[in-house]
């Protein structure tokens, strides 16, 4: 069954991934709408067995209309298990990176929209840890995370490691791009701010140590001092 809506300014995807074109689906608008080609989008990523070396079924977080996106690099054995985004080691130090920052582990996954340059396991490097997806497999993984970016329009996107990084901005070194505001702008002109992180992979010594230990202290203050997040602060109130 084809369950794709249209809506006139976001993408649609069919259960293969591709577009689907403005003229094929009925006519909805506003929040309801992206909210239900959210849940479109993330129906039809689960039924997606494109990469014959990547390990699933794909994971993704609740479907959250947010304005703030973090993109990780691919899930891992226990979050394959429990279909889940980050329910494991790295989580546990990145959902540590944001308590002091107002946010405890549920209530950003409330309120933040977790998503990931590919969404299945990419199996061990033998060389210890992950295996980092190759070229093809994010190439072929892109629509997904490209449709939650163009349903959510964030405010902020929150890159996390390398490989998601490079996917939003160009750039040589993390000492070069943590700790900084970056400007984002999509192919059809509108505009966010990005705020890379260093992955939080028990394996990365690089924001153990200095500079990134810093640079990640500088990257963390900025997205406490973003407007978003700052107006999301000051609703919770005294
Ligand atoms: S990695 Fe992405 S594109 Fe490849 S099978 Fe999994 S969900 Fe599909």
């Amino acid at each position: 069954m084809d369950r794709s809506i249209r809506h006139d300014s976001v993408a649609h995807f069919h259960r293969d991934g591709h577009m689907i074109k403005p003229q094929d689906v009925p006519t909805k608008s506003g929040l309801e709408t992206r909210q239900a080609a959210l849940i479109n989008l993330h129906t039809n990523l689960e039924a997606c067995r494109r990469c014959t070396g990547m390990q699933g079924p794909p994971v993704h977080g609740p479907a959250v209309l947010s304005p703030v996106m973090l993109i990780g690099q691919a899930p891992g054995t226990r979050e394959i298990e429990q279909g889940r985004p980050f329910c494991w080691t790295a989580g546990k130090t990145l959902f540590g990176w944001f308590a002091p920052l107002g946010l405890d582990e549920a209530a950003f996954r409330e309120r933040v929209l977790i998503s990931a340059v590919c969404r299945c396991f990419p199996g061990k490097n033998p060389k210890g840890g992950d295996r980092v997806p190759d070229r093809q497999e994010v190439e072929s993984c892109r629509n997904w995370w490209g449709g939650e970016l163009d349903l959510l329009r964030p405010r902020l996107i929150i890159p996390v490691g390398k490989l998601a990084i490079a996917q939003v901005m160009d750039f040589r070194l993390l000492n070069e791009v943590i700790g900084r505001q970056w400007s984002y702008r999509s192919p059809d002109g509108w505009e966010s701010d990005i705020i890379p992180l260093p992955h939080p992979s028990g394996a990365s010594t690089w924001f153990k140590m200095e500079p990134g230990r810093t640079l990640l202290r500088q990257a963390l203050e900025l997205i406490a001092m973003h407007p978003t997040w700052r107006a999301w602060m000051d609703q919770r109130g005294p």
